[in-house]
């Protein structure tokens, strides 16, 4: 018996869409992605995959599923081989009935992870409302309210233990996990992110992942992420996806950045279709996301060298992504180029 906590683990690590997409293309159709259906034959789409249901439907044949029964049909495999099929994608293990104990515990893990990081999100966001200091810092960068609200900004405020307050059992395994505290060699607990404009990074299912920290004053790193944790894999995700869904069918354009606060401010100025890569280069994940969504992408970096280095490796990333329809540009900044390759 596979236990069924198990499972609703499985199906929240797996995305239905990536999982279609890698069997079957995937267009985007509005909200939803589509193909031709890979159970009958057909010449125009009417299988649709649905990434907020996490479903898919033939409107055809009436095939209709979730990521295992996708599985199941497409290599024809039983209800237990496909789940191990979608946990091996995903590198979970199955629980054997004796196993099964730490395996649930896991699976639990991410689940207390996830809880974690929102209340710590609407802890932050309540410091902002608090601290003059970091509101009227988010006013001289011409920030509005509705962009920090769209964002979830919130305010890390100074001192070493603030988190204390709304995680009474600061020691937890469960809160140095999650990234928001650190241990030194004295076994000595502190908050990770201290006097820092806080940016919740959201995956494409709603849930806060990870934070970007960007320092109010000086001081430095300027910019301090969640490092990677059980929720957060850098080379997965982008800053803003879901914020720019809309602006993304709209324009079928994508604008990547190198930062969170580039996308806010351009946000701010009413361009709304910008993400940014998390503290990673362009991966080949990041650039299928993409693509599955637009068929345009536009790389930003900065014209010095290091930007210029970056803006190869993804150039070399996007090439093989490329379809007919796709096309990729290069805009670096401070010498105002712009390459296009269709
Ligand atoms: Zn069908």
């Amino acid at each position: 018996m596979i236990p069924e906590s198990f499972i609703q683990d499985l199906l929240g690590r797996v995305d239905i869409v990536d999982l279609v997409d890698s069997y079957v293309p995937l267009k985007k159709a509005g909200a939803n992605y589509s193909a031709c259906c890979p159970f009958h034959n057909e010449k125009t789409p009417s299988f649709t995959v649905s990434p907020s249901k996490q479903f898919y439907h033939c409107f055809g044949c009436g095939a209709h599923g979730t990521a295992i029964g996708f599985v199941m049909e497409y290599q024809g495999l039983g209800f237990v081989d496909a789940i191990k099929d979608l946990a091996a994608r995903t590198g979970m293990v199955v629980p054997e009935s004796e196993g099964g104990q730490a395996r649930q515990e896991n699976g639990g893990q991410l689940r207390a992870l996830v809880e974690i990081m929102a209340r710590a999100a609407q802890y932050y966001k309540e410091q902002l409302k608090r601290s003059p200091k970091a509101i009227e810092y988010c006013k001289k960068r011409g920030l509005t309210g509705e962009i920090a609200a769209r964002y979830g900004m919130g305010y890390a405020p100074d001192g070493w233990q603030n988190l204390q307050a709304v995680f009474p059992d600061y020691n937890a395994d469960t809160l140095k996990a999650a990234g928001l505290v650190i241990e030194n060699e004295a076994g000595r607990r502190y908050d990770r992110f201290r006097d820092r404009l806080m940016i919740p990074i959201i995956n494409q299912k709603g849930e806060i992942i990870a934070f970007g920290g960007r320092v109010i004053d000086q001081g430095e790193p300027k910019y301090l992420n969640s490092p990677e944790t059980p929720l957060f894999e850098k080379g997965r995700e982008l800053f803003g996806l879901p914020q720019a869904r809309q602006a993304l069918r709209e324009t079928n354009t994508a604008i990547v950045t190198e930062g969170y606060m580039d996308v806010i401010a351009l946000a701010q100025n009413g361009v709304g279709n910008a993400v940014a890569t998390l503290g990673t280069a362009t991966t080949p994940t990041h650039v299928q996301k993409l693509l599955r969504q637009v068929d345009r992408i536009v790389f930003c970096f900065d014209g010095d060298n290091a930007g210029r280095n970056a803006a190869w490796r993804a150039l070399q990333i996007a090439l093989e992504a490329l379809a007919d329809t796709t096309q990729i540009g290069f805009v670096l900044m401070g010498f105002n180029l712009l390459y296009g390759v269709a």
